[in-house]
């Protein structure tokens, strides 16, 4: 190593030894050795949309979790190449059935997802396992993080599984899940399990991109003790009350018929389905076969009577509408006029020298004033 030309670009011009970081030379591979790797495909770090494209489709796995990167990605050439790949895969997209699973910590989501993830790729279904999880973004990806937790799915063949992009707001996360599951479509998958925590908004974030919603949760009273929201209930078409094993078997059938009373109360999450309560054992591999042929139900019943479609449509909709105002929202206040503007009219309003009702008139006119004026 030969001191100064090695050390990397950061360091600090005439410093000392306190920067102990060098730079290795690399190695140089004469590529036609036999030793030479083949390194045709990792060379080609840079993929054209059509590569992405053709990858999605010909259902190569590398291809699709490049893309699914390219999805999370936050900066704008990567956001702008991975539209157009979306864009093209657009027409091959949509014919899964879409699952979101929710459930307080603890009570066997990431079991019953491989359980009945690995009962579907026994079926010879293709099944993607995708996540969102509103505390990644503190934590760096608590749930899915840890593969090994789905050593059994993880070994199959035709199970894909991808962890909570985990940087960014839930709207911005959602996103990103919303156009992996086009991807994985694209793919082939013929079922998405979206797994997320039951205990804050993002489960209807996840009500709003899926056909069918099931909530697991374990024997037990009163779903506030479980650290449910009440409103979770309502948005589910399953409770599946898991644990119903050894000496589990009584309470779990005492839980179930107290949701089932409950739930006969609740209006029903989707038209013409009555919200079932079930029990099942995710660890012992039971009662999984019947959540299936349920779900097959429930899709049955729905393109019959038109709410699969009817949801879908709403949740494109809902989709555009929702970015859409994140967009209008970050514009207004990352404008350098609103952001200058707002703290004066705000102890202006918090004096008493201006009503809250005018300080919005101004401000949005003052928008629209700087926003006219440069348009
Ligand atoms: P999650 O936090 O909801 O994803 O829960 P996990 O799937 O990590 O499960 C939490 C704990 O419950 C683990 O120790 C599991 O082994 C256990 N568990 C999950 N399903 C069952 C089940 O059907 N029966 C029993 N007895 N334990 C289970």
């Amino acid at each position: 190593m030969s001191g100064e030309i090695n050390r990397p670009e950061w360091v600090p011009e005439n410093s000392g030894s306190e920067f102990t970081t060098y730079v290795m030379e690399g190695v140089t591979v004469d590529e036609n050795s036999s030793t030479a790797p083949n390194l045709s495909f990792v060379r080609k770090t840079k993929l054209t949309v059509d590569d992405y494209v053709d990858g999605i489709l010909s259902q190569n796995i590398t291809v699709l979790s490049k893309a699914i990167t390219l999805i999370e990605s936050n900066s704008q050439t990567h956001i702008e190449t991975a539209q157009q790949v979306l864009q093209k895969i657009l027409p091959h997209s949509g014919k899964s059935v879409r699952i979101g699973i929710s459930g307080p910590p603890g009570a066997g989501k990431s079991t019953s997802i491989e359980a009945l993830g690995y009962y579907l790729c026994k079926q010879g279904l293709k099944v993607a396992v995708l996540a969102i999880d509103p505390s990644s973004t503190l934590t760096k990806g608590s749930i899915l993080g840890d593969k090994t937790r789905m050593e059994l799915l993880s070994r199959e063949k035709n199970a894909y599984i991808r962890p909570s992009p985990s940087a960014g707001t839930l709207g911005g996360v959602a996103r990103k899940t919303r156009e992996t599951i086009l991807a994985c479509e694209a793919a082939g998958y013929d079922v998405i399990l979206i797994e997320t925590v039951g205990v804050g908004q993002s489960e209807i974030t996840v009500r709003s991109m899926v056909d069918f919603f099931l909530l697991i949760l374990i024997p037990g009273s009163g779903d506030e003790l479980q650290g449910i929201k009440k409103g979770v209930v309502e948005i589910s078409d399953m409770i599946a009350i898991n644990k119903a094993d050894g000496d589990n078997i009584q309470y779990a059938n005492l839980t179930k018929s107290a949701y089932q009373q409950a739930v006969g109360m609740l209006q029903s999450a989707t038209d013409g389905w009555k919200t079932l309560v079930k029990t099942f054992s995710a660890l012992e591999h039971k009662g999984i076969a019947d959540i299936w042929t349920d779900i097959n139900s429930f899709v049955d019943l729905t393109k019959l009577n038109g709410a699969f479609e009817e949801r879908r449509q709403s949740q494109v909709l809902f989709w555009v509408q929702s970015m859409l105002e994140e967009e209008l929202k970050s514009r207004f206040y990352n404008s350098s006029v609103i952001s200058d503007l707002k703290p004066r009219i705000d102890v202006e309003v918090l004096r008493g020298e201006i009503t809250p009702t005018n300080a919005v008139s101004l401000l949005l006119g003052k928008y629209f004033e700087k926003y006219n004026s440069s348009t």
